[in-house]
């Protein structure tokens, strides 16, 4: 009997159905060795040593895998294709290693060198189908200690920091539950600059106006409407860029700033109205690349509002039943066999029309060389979203999900779409000009595969010299917008860019970001909490280099030379850690102590009459009496929805936390009255 294992029990179910009697497949169940929780679980002093533990509830499974593994001629190791599944992968080999010694490796017991662990087996395959499997199964190879090694580096990296900061944090912020950590703390800078910026941000008032003009040809009276764009030449639309924590921002407006203003504009145009140009031109919109991870995550925000984590969930398990490729890669590679079939498919399915010539080739500049990752696609192009349905075990996400990535990656092989575009220039008499665009579909090419998510504006026919009766000119006023808050699906781009993280890291940051209450949701985006602009400062104050976008990135780098096996990881950990811990002692000795200033609420106490404030704990927001340590009353915190009320008794709307910690909007008059909302839009 050979032994494969892998990860999850989902997996080797998957795993089974396409191999003999002669494998034996078993998951681990989770993580079977991990740095302990309760103490550092590094040797600062010998090389950053990691000491890793068997977590207490997985010792039962780790021996039922030495059993199996004693009676096995061979252990097969099919973690994920990635630096975690990897290290996973070698914390397995190392427990039989110790136990079983080498007998089962693939090194034959003549070689001279000594056997290690990392001899036993390894294969990996980017999805879980027949083919992979066999392929991989006849390519094995040893464990890729530099991947292993930057994943090393990156626990010990993580830990280093959280264990070492966050204590500080308690001592100096008196809250003894705080946590700091390498990549969270950066992201919750980037949410707390962010809300700075739109509080610094002046709004300016600008107007426009719009003509709505009349075509008089045969008769019939047909409106097209175009905006004011210039005078003799001269613009009105005038960008404003400004410097952000995480780029520029562009803002346009127009240099027409007074409704006087605009008001002696508009009476200051002249018949006759002419069109001086028509111009029309095909545009060509090529096919978006298929999903990374972090496409992904962010087409799923901006359709279903899945977040990052819940996308990776969905995946996750579309990946195990073997229908999708790896979903934690950031390449958009496919393929040979994967585009031989979408041609085909294209080709079957819409006709040659819809086939471009050659294949669509994409590449990657993909940080992870050793990892060369495909890009997230269905297995094959024959199961579609409507089978999903019909299929137990897949819910209405797992369906849309991959009714997403089927559509992005078949259409990622499909001819352009073309649009006819139309640009109509309207003067006046007195030199003022006008413009106005349409577009509409001429061929649909690859829009045929994933919808019309586009806009058409349809524009009446005119010719050059037309004269046209200016029927109506509206005057609107508008304000430049401030840089918005970050959506799931801005800040995972924002991640990416930045290079901050990588896939299999963005969706664990941005929840854990929420679950120690940093930042908060409100209309699906992030706002940095009290608490989250507090540490912030403190660590912006004394760890300016550590919390900074650039040092970041630097790390994240070295992260990845590590796994290509140009840097050694101790190295980079002690370089480091040098400068680190002097900063760490200096600030033990030198910061003050912070107070956090507690919110009003306006009411008193209903033990000692003093005032109540809102304060914030490990759950978040709490009631407390001021006079504390004296008085101890403490209520739970509600937040009031001021703009609406029950619409069954009238009665406050409040935010609720449901049994599974998802927010929704329930009535002050509960248990009396049992309204309840998920949506603000749903209380009528
Ligand atoms: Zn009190
Ligand atoms: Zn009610």
């Amino acid at each position: 009997m050979d032994l494969i294992i892998v990860e999850s029990p989902t997996k080797a179910k998957t795993l089974v159905k396409f191999l003999d009697k002669t494998y034996r497949i078993e998951a681990t169940m989770g993580h079977i060795r991990d740095l302990p929780k309760s103490e550092l679980g590094v040797d600062i002093e010998h090389d950053f040593k990691p000491h890793y533990v068997t977590p207490r509830d997985k010792t039962r499974r780790v021996n039922e895998l030495v059993d199996i593994a004693r009676q096995a001629n061979r252990i097969i190791l099919a973690t994920d294709p990635d630096r975690e599944g990897e290290a996973i992968g070698w914390h397995i080999a190392n427990i039989l290693f110790t136990k079983l010694g080498a007998s089962r490796s693939k090194k034959p017991s003549k070689s001279k060198t000594k056997k290690t662990a990392a001899d036993y087996d390894r294969i990996v395959f980017h999805e879980i189908t027949g083919s992979a499997i066999r392929d991989a199964l006849k390519n094995p190879r040893r464990i890729d200690m530099p991947l292993v090694d930057a994943q090393q580096a990156r626990r010990v990296l993580d830990r280093l920091v959280g264990y070492k900061l966050s204590p500080l944090l308690w001592q100096k912020l008196s809250r003894r539950w705080l946590s700091a950590g390498r990549v969270q703390s950066v992201v919750v800078r980037l949410v707390v600059e962010r809300e700075r910026e739109i509080a610094a941000f002046k709004r300016k008032k600008y107007y426009s106006l719009t003509g709505e003009f009349a075509t008089a040809s045969a008769g019939s009276q047909k409106l097209l409407t175009a905006e004011l764009v210039s005078k003799d030449g001269q613009k009105y639309a005038v960008k404003d860029t400004i410097t952000l924590f995480d780029g520029t921002y562009t803002t346009t407006a127009t240099t027409i700033d007074t409704a006087t203003g605009a008001q002696s504009i508009k009476d200051d145009f002249k018949e006759p109205f002419t069109v001086s140009s028509v111009d029309k031109k095909e545009i060509v919109k090529n096919p978006q690349p298929p999903f990374t991870t972090s496409t992904l995550q962010q087409e799923a925000a901006r359709r279903f509002y899945f977040s990052a984590k819940k996308t990776m969930q969905v995946a996750q398990r579309l990946y195990e039943e073997g229908i999708i490729t790896y979903h934690r890669t950031d390449s958009v590679n496919l393929s040979d066999k994967f585009i031989r079939e979408a041609r085909d498919y294209i080709q079957k399915t819409y006709s040659d029309k819809f086939l471009p010539k050659s294949p669509r080739i994409y590449t990657t500049k993909s940080k992870v060389a050793q990892e060369a990752h495909e890009a997230i696609r269905p297995t094959t192009t024959t199961l579609l979203s409507a089978d999903l349905e019909n299929k137990s075990g897949y819910n209405r996400d797992h369906v849309r999900l991959y009714d997403l990535i089927w559509k992005r990656a078949l259409a990622s092989q499909a001819q352009s779409a073309v649009f006819d575009s139309t640009t109509v220039v309207i003067d006046d008499a007195s030199g003022y000009r006008f413009e106005t665009q349409g577009s509409i579909i001429k061929f649909e090419g690859y829009l045929k595969i994933t919808g019309r998510d586009v806009n058409e504006v349809v524009i009446p026919d005119v010719a050059t010299g037309d004269r046209l009766l200016c029927r109506n000119v509206d005057i609107t006023e508008h304000f430049t917008n401030p840089p918005p808050r970050y959506s799931e699906a801005a800040l995972v781009k924002t991640l990416e860019e930045k290079d901050i993280g990588r896939p299999s890291t963005y969706a664990p940051i941005i929840s854990t970001i929420q679950e120690r209450n940093y930042v908060e949701r409100e209309e699906k985006k992030f706002k940095p909490t009290q608490l989250g602009n507090v540490v912030t400062d403190f660590l912006v104050d004394h760890f300016a280099q550590i919390i900074s976008l650039p040092f970041t990135a630097t790390i994240e780098n070295s992260l990845d030379k590590i796994a290509k096996g140009e840097k050694k990881w101790v190295p980079v950990i002690a370089d480091f850690y040098s400068s680190f811990a002097q900063k760490l002692e200096h600030t033990y000795k030198t910061a003050d102590r912070i107070k956090m200033a507690a919110e009003e609420t306006g009411q008193t106490c209903p033990q000692c009459g003093s005032p109540l404030l809102i304060r914030i704990g490990r759950y978040g927001k709490f009631i407390a009496c001021s006079t504390f340590p004296k008085c101890n009353y403490t209520r739970q915190f509600v937040e009031t929805v001021s703009d609406v009320h029950c619409p069954r008794c009238g009665g406050n709307i409040i935010i609720k936390k449901s049994k599974r910690g998802k927010s929704f909007y329930g009535c002050s008059n509960y248990p009396k009255c049992t309204f309840a909302a998920w949506k603000k839009e749903d209380i009528k």
